[in-house]
């Protein structure tokens, strides 16, 4: 009997031959086309969609307005550089920005081709505007896969072999809370990580060289823990009495993941400076960094800039991705799929306590831990794989997380249908009963 492959396995195959396998298979899927939260694989096999390209399809996929503007836009002007001749759909985009994240009375903002670029010039503009060199960075952060973005990334295996890095880059623990893990409440705690950076000030790195501090409100990469709401307003705190910039990195906790356009309106405190990409061009690539107009003005000229940020298609996609998603009210749907799968996931975690040590998240950046015998501090890489294996083999596209990779997340398009949702999540549930 001749034995047929699929045209999966042929991409594979393929894949294995052209490409390094140094750019690693998170998902073992392949994809043709997708709509709303379904992609379908060259075999015309549907799959759900829980990973949205990683957190940039919250508008869903190929939605019809983003797609018109993009075609419209083709035809119309592809390129120019902003730097050589201007457009007005930059400047529409930039004022959009200021208006739905407004970091004081002259906001600016600065377009970008992705995550990692708007961090790149986040720490230029943060060392121009305080002429300091030292970045305070978090254990767990993800911040991108350039020289400086690797450098304040956390994960080992992320950048090994890849150094020398970038110095002045210091590192702290990221302040997550468990109560069962600390055993004090979390006031206290977040007293005590405060002061400890205090510390660190005299101890490590002295505060009036320090430029900025990054870091995630909810991380992404790390494991979606979340920041305690009194730490970051500490941070702000101790940010403006020593003249560093904060920056909040929210490329991945952007555009309504967490129910709010910004992750930080759930911290009530504003920035210096933020970094944004992923679902504000609908899977165009196009990041930005936005920043008080007071920093803005201490960059020196042609200090920032490139050939291609901020390009017209791109600026099209995300204006109409972010009218679009205004329309449909991103946010509100960013709570209730966060309700939905929150409440699925407590479930499971009753159902399985000797596999799920947590659940944690913020809005519908959601996720499990997986544990042996759920103690939080034995973590299993192995369960999470075949998770997200067996997913992919019974119609789920998911992605793990985590130092560890031990945590199972969902970053589903948030205009995902109920039915569907509840599909993917059976999914997941399915595949803990099976392996765990
Ligand atoms: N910052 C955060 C918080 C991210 O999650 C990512 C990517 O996952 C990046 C920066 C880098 O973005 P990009 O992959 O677009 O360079």
């Amino acid at each position: 009997m001749v034995e047929t492959i699929s045209k999966q396995e042929e991409l594979y195959e393929r894949r294995k031959k052209f490409v390094p396998s140094a750019l690693g298979i998170f998902t073992p899927n392949s994809a043709s086309h997708a709509k709303g939260a379904s992609i379908w694989n060259v075999d015309g096999r549907e799959m759900i969609d829980f990973a949205g390209g990683i957190g940039v399809i919250n508008a869903g996929h190929c939605p019809e307005p983003v797609v018109r503007a993009i075609q419209e836009q083709a035809a119309k002007l592809i390129h120019s550089c902003f730097n050589v001749a201007i457009y007005e759909e930059y400047l529409d985009l930039a004022e959009k920005l200021v208006e739905l994240f407004p970091h004081d009375e002259n906001t600016k903002v600065m377009l970008t081709n992705s995550g990692a670029e708007s961090v790149e010039n986040a720490i230029k503009i943060a060392r121009q505007a305080t002429g300091r060199s030292a970045i305070i960075c978090y254990t767990g952060g993800f911040h991108g896969r350039t020289m400086m973005s690797m450098s304040l990334t956390s994960k080992v295996a992320y950048k090994a072999g890849c150094g020398p890095f970038v110095p002045e880059v210091y590192r702290i623990p990221f302040p997550y809370y468990n109560a069962t893990l600390q055993k004090i409440s979390e006031d206290v705690f977040v007293e005590q990580e405060l002061q400890a950076l205090h510390q660190y000030f005299n101890s490590v790195v002295a505060a009036n060289d320090v430029a900025a501090i990054i870091i995630e409100p909810v991380q992404g990469e790390g494991g979606f823990y979340v920041a305690p709401k009194k730490y970051l307003q500490g941070l702000r705190q101790i940010c403006d009495e020593k003249g560093i910039m904060l920056i909040l990195d929210e490329v991945q906790t952007g555009f309504g993941r967490t129910g709010k356009w910004a992750a930080y309106e759930h911290y009530d405190i504003v920035p210096d400076i933020s970094t944004w990409a992923k679902s504000m061009g609908s899977g165009m690539p196009i990041g930005c960094v936005i920043a008080k107009g007071s920093v803005f003005d201490k960059v020196a000229p042609s200090t920032i800039g490139g050939t291609y940020p901020g390009n017209p298609v791109c600026v099209a996609a995300s204006l109409a991705t972010l009218n679009y998603m205004e329309d449909i009210n991103i946010n509100a749907l960013g709570r209730k799929v966060g309700k939905i799968v929150k409440q699925r996931f407590d479930a499971m975690k009753i159902r399985f306590p000797e596999h799920i040590s947590e659940v944690r998240g913020l809005g519908a950046m959601l996720a499990i831990e997986l544990s042996h015998e759920g103690d939080i501090q034995r973590p299993n890489p192995t369960l999470t794989k075949k998770i997200v294996n067996y997913a992919a083999e019974n119609g789920l596209i998911v992605l793990s997380a985590g130092m560890n990779g031990n945590v199972i997340r969902t970053l589903s398009p948030l205009v995902i249908e109920e039915e569907a949702l509840h599909r993917g999540l059976d999914i997941i549930e399915e595949a803990i009963a099976i392996f765990g």
